[in-house]
């Protein structure tokens, strides 16, 4: 059954996605609820295979308390947050966490004494930070896969891009591309978890995957988008000669690394009294202004004088990566920048992951719960995925119990145009350098009305050709739709 797309056509729920959001929304349903879950690429590309710090939760009431989670998300959130989804998130974390940990089998660092070793990152008061080793997500992942394919009722099906969707009695006509052809099916039901949208930067950490897909076909079908211009510029991602950007976690400076700038000097006293551990989007910003003020992109992270062999315990993957670049943490300083790096905006839904379309739902990076606010506390996006997929399929199953009709009407499948082209090359790239030049931690706002014209033109270029509908066609114009949406919010403002 995995990685194909048999010939049934007709399913309960589709999931777009197959992060941490689109797997654990799928591991809800029981047997009798037939679920197709698409993954782009490969089951495990995706941002959640990514992540590194950890997930926030408050797991025991001793030392930390709900409240405290909630006032450190909001205050990452410049108060900017939605009260009650930062609630729920808080409240109802705990136990996502815990069935992933008991019954899926997700392994996090523990103590000798078998107490769960909880770490700090910016922005959080307590230590409250699960984690596994410095790959917390490709743990979370690898679980989540194992349990998929357990489950008879999930047909996982992997390089397989949703293109479009139409609305159709009682659900949904997918427009799907699995090995170059198109093909539709139909759903009751349909749950876009497709992650964020670093793909339209040059320089971000996000995988290939991110292109912003979901929220494109969201707002084709008409549903809200909201705040998609609050974009989470991360402050330390290794600044390589290559272009290279991976992510140094925060937990590094939450373990006591320094941020130093082109003098090797420390800096953040000059701009936020928490220093290192200031939310994130306070320390991006703040390095930006020392660049202006220093004329120097060169800053470094320091953690030498900690112990050699704690870090190497620590941190292996980012102490194996920064050694691909010829650079040993526990002897050098690192080399950082800023980067595009999470989404906070995205499709706007309720409590219970609703978009504003019938039978639509959006859980994850790509949906706007209000959670984040401003800025995303972090390690608060892995249980944000957790909590909200739950809760759309929570609701869909309510809507099945109470009898709502499912799918019957089956319009013929979309087909490609005659002697489609392909995308005209170089336009992802020329989308890339927009966004970066106009709209990089602080807008340029010059820079972003010549933006919004020339994205403009690209977005007419291809609606207005006649392009094959491929992978490639469908990147293109999700990135063109989701950079004309992002700039025309910041020019507004
Ligand atoms: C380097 C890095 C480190 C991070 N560290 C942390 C951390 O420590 N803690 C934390 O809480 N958060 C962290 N984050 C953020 C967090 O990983 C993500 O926000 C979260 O995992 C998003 O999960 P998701 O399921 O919404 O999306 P993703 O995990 O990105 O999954 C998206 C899925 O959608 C699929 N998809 C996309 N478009 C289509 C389409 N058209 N058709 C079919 N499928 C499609 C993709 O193939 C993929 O399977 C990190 C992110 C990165 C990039």
């Amino acid at each position: 059954m995995n990685n194909k797309l048999t010939e049934k056509r007709i399913y309960d729920v589709l999931i777009v996605g197959s992060g941490v959001a689109g797997m654990y929304g799928a591991l809800q349903f029981d047997e009798n609820t037939d679920v197709l879950l698409l993954a782009k690429y490969g089951k495990d590309v995706s941002n959640s295979n990514l992540a590194q710090g950890g997930i926030a939760a408050v797991l025991d009431l001793e030392d930390d308390s709900y409240d405290l989670h909630v006032q450190d998300t909001m205050i990452a959130g410049g108060q900017a947050n939605d009260i009650e989804a930062v609630d729920t998130l808080v409240r109802e974390g705990p136990d996502d966490v815990r069935i992933i940990m008991e019954q899926m089998g997700v392994d996090f660092d523990r103590n000798d004494d078998g107490t769960l070793d909880k770490t700090l990152e910016g922005g959080h008061c307590r230590r409250r930070i699960m984690h596994y080793k410095d790959s917390t997500g490709a743990e979370m992942v690898r679980k989540l896969i194992a349990e998929t394919e357990k489950r008879k009722n999930i047909e996982f099906s992997c390089d397989t891009t949703l293109y479009s969707l139409s609305r159709v009695k009682s659900g949904f006509r997918a427009d799907i591309i699995k090995n170059g052809e198109l093909a539709s099916v139909f759903c009751s039901y349909c749950i876009l978890c497709t992650g964020g949208i670093g793909r339209i930067y040059k320089y971000t950490t996000n995988p290939k995957t991110a292109t912003g897909d979901g929220i494109r076909i969201a707002y084709e079908l008409g549903a809200k988008i909201k705040d998609l211009s609050y974009i989470q510029f991360h402050p330390t991602a290794f600044n390589s000669e290559d272009g290279e950007q991976f992510l140094i976690s925060e937990s590094v400076r939450g373990e006591g690394a320094v941020l130093k700038n082109c003098k090797k000097e420390r800096f953040m006293h000059r701009y936020d009294e928490r220093l290192e551990l200031a939310p994130r989007d306070v320390v991006s910003k703040s390095i930006i202004l020392e660049s202006r003020r220093t004329g120097s992109n060169n800053f470094y992270l320091d953690i030498t004088h900690e112990d050699g062999d704690f870090i190497k315990w620590r941190f292996p993957g980012i102490y194996q990566g920064c050694m691909r670049y010829g650079v040993d943490m526990t002897k050098d300083l690192v080399p950082i920048f800023p980067c595009q790096h999470y989404l906070m905006g995205g499709i706007e839904t309720d409590l219970d992951a609703k978009t504003t379309v019938p039978r639509l739902y959006a859980a994850g990076e790509c949906a706007n719960t209000g959670v984040h606010g401003k800025n995303r506390l972090a390690s608060n996006s892995l249980l944000e995925a957790l909590v909200f997929s739950r809760r759309a399929a929570q609701d869909i199953k309510r809507c099945i119990a109470a009898g709502f009709p499912a799918v019957t009407e089956y319009p013929s499948p979309l087909e490609q145009p005659e002697n489609g082209a392909p995308v005209p090359k170089g336009l992802k790239a020329e989308i890339r350098s927009i966004l970066q030049r106009s709209y990089f931690v602080l807008p340029d706002h010059g820079a972003v009305r010549s933006g919004l014209r020339q994205i403009d033109n690209i977005l007419k270029r291809l609606k207005g050709g006649s392009y094959a509908i491929t992978t490639d066609f469908c990147e293109a114009l999700s990135m063109a739709t989701n950079a004309y949406i992002i700039l025309k919010e910041v020019d507004d403002r």
